[in-house]
């Protein structure tokens, strides 16, 4: 449980690359002593440099190119 509550408060923080404040001292604390959770906090750092270099104008190229979402289907006439 302290697994996944960890590594949702870190993908918010890194991925957001918002900061609201530092780690609570338990989840701090965790991080110190679970290699997986370490893990995945390098993985989300490495993503997060991975998507600072894509250059805005091609996330405006990728919106442009998926379709709208299919308008809710309505109920069939009786
Ligand atoms: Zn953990």
């Amino acid at each position: 449980m302290r697994c996944k509550r960890v590594r949702e408060d870190l993908a918010v923080r890194i991925l957001s690359e918002s900061w609201h404040g530092p780690l609570d001292a338990a989840s701090a604390e965790h991080l110190d002593g679970c290699a997986a959770c370490a893990a995945e906090r390098r993985q989300l750092r490495d993503t997060r440099a991975l998507l600072s270099r894509v250059p805005l104008q091609a996330f405006d190229a990728l919106e442009a190119a998926v379709p709208e979402p299919a308008a809710p289907r309505k109920a069939r006439e009786p």
